[in-house]
Order: structure tokens, then C-alpha cells, then sequence
């Protein structure tokens, strides 16, 4: 009786342990279904992103870019390990004049446009939150620090190995002839080419 009661505890105590390390391997994420898939794979380029919350929530428009990654405000009370992001995703995407419904928009592009918020964050996390509130000001006025900050984001998510959904995503937009020369200038202006992009894959290999 005695053996029976303790295999039953150890069989309990098993589960419990196996609950547990499925629960903390998960990334603590939120997303709608819809895109719930791509998410997750773009998560799995980064692991070390595991811990942080991140919710990524639909909008219904988001001036001048389709996606945006920011610190929760409350984050700025808290340390950086405790910080939590919310990825901003424009509900139909919208390229100037002509709008796409994001369940429209190819897998591989959707999981690139992730990779390179995901960039964001990893560089938001290097930086402590007196940095951060000046990075954010150095991003409104000024035309070089945005490029800086979108160049990096794209090298940290080809650095992770996602330089192939990077390209997608970029070819997408120039390819796209219906996208206003306006929107196409700004790709230019502020991000790297998909041939940049190329060479960096090059270098990671
Ligand atoms: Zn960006």
C-alpha cells in the first residue's frame, strides 16, 4: 500500500515537473490567431526573447509603417528585465494608396516583418530605460538615427539567421508596382537594400 501511495507521488511529482518546463520553454507571447503561426516562428529565431512579454495586437492604423515595436509604458517604472513590449501591427496592411488584408499578405513576408521587430526589441533591450527615452527622441527629429536603428534592427534578424525572410519582406514592398514611389523612397531612404542584406548573409555564413 505503502509502495502504491509513493508511485502515485512520484507519478504526480513527474507531471507536475513536465508541466513546468513546458510552460516555462513557451514564450510568454499574446497574438491574434490569425497570425499566431508566424509569430511563433519568428519568435523561435529568438530564444534569449523567451522571458519578455511580448504582445503583438492589431491596429487599425498606425502612422507611416505597418508595424511598430515599442516598451510597454509602464516598463519605464521597472527594470530592464522586466520590461514588456507591445508590437503594433496595422490591421489591413497599408502601403500608401493601395491596402492589403494582412491574411493576404504571404507567410514569409508576414514572418519577416516580425523578424525585424523582434530586431528592435533585442537593441531595446541592450539599452537601459534613460537611453531608451533618448533613443525615442533622437527618433523623432532626427533622419540618420532612424536609419541607424532600422539598419540595426534588420542585422540583428539576419545575424539570427532570418535574412531570407528579411529579403521577402523587402522584395514584397519594391516589387509590389501598385506601392506608391513615396512609400518605395522611404524603404530606400531609411532600410537596407535586399542586396545590402544579401552581403550580411554572406558574412553570417
Ligand atoms: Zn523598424
Amino acid at each position: 500500500m505503502k509502495l502504491k501511495k509513493f508511485l502515485v507521488f512520484l507519478t504526480i511529482s513527474g507531471m507536475l515537473f513536465f508541466v513546468i518546463n513546458v510552460m516555462k520553454q513557451q514564450p510568454i507571447f499574446k497574438a491574434p490567431k490569425t497570425i499566431s503561426e508566424e509569430v511563433e516562428i519568428a519568435l523561435s529565431y529568438y530564444p534569449d526573447l523567451n522571458e519578455i512579454p511580448i504582445e503583438f495586437k492589431f491596429k487599425e492604423h498606425i502612422k507611416k509603417s505597418t508595424m511598430q515595436a515599442q516598451p510597454k509604458f509602464s516598463s519605464f517604472f521597472k527594470s530592464r528585465k522586466k520590461r514588456s513590449y507591445v508590437v503594433l501591427i496595422s490591421k489591413h496592411i497599408k502601403i500608401s494608396d493601395k491596402e492589403f488584408n494582412t491574411k493576404d499578405i504571404p507567410k514569409e513576408v508576414m514572418i519577416g516583418w516580425l523578424g525585424h521587430e523582434l530586431g528592435h526589441i533585442v537593441d531595446y533591450q541592450s539599452r537601459d530605460n534613460l537611453n531608451l527615452l533618448g533613443f525615442g527622441l533622437h527618433y523623432l527629429f532626427s533622419v540618420d538615427y532612424i536609419k541607424h536603428a532600422e539598419r540595426t534592427a534588420d542585422s540583428v534578424a539576419v545575424d539570427r539567421g532570418m535574412g531570407d525572410y528579411i529579403i521577402a519582406t523587402k522584395r514584397f514592398i519594391l516589387d509590389h508596382a501598385e506601392i506608391s514611389e513615396t512609400y518605395k523612397n522611404r524603404m530606400r531612404k531609411f532600410y537596407l537594400s535586399p542586396e545590402e542584406i544579401m552581403q550580411m548573409i554572406d558574412k553570417v555564413d
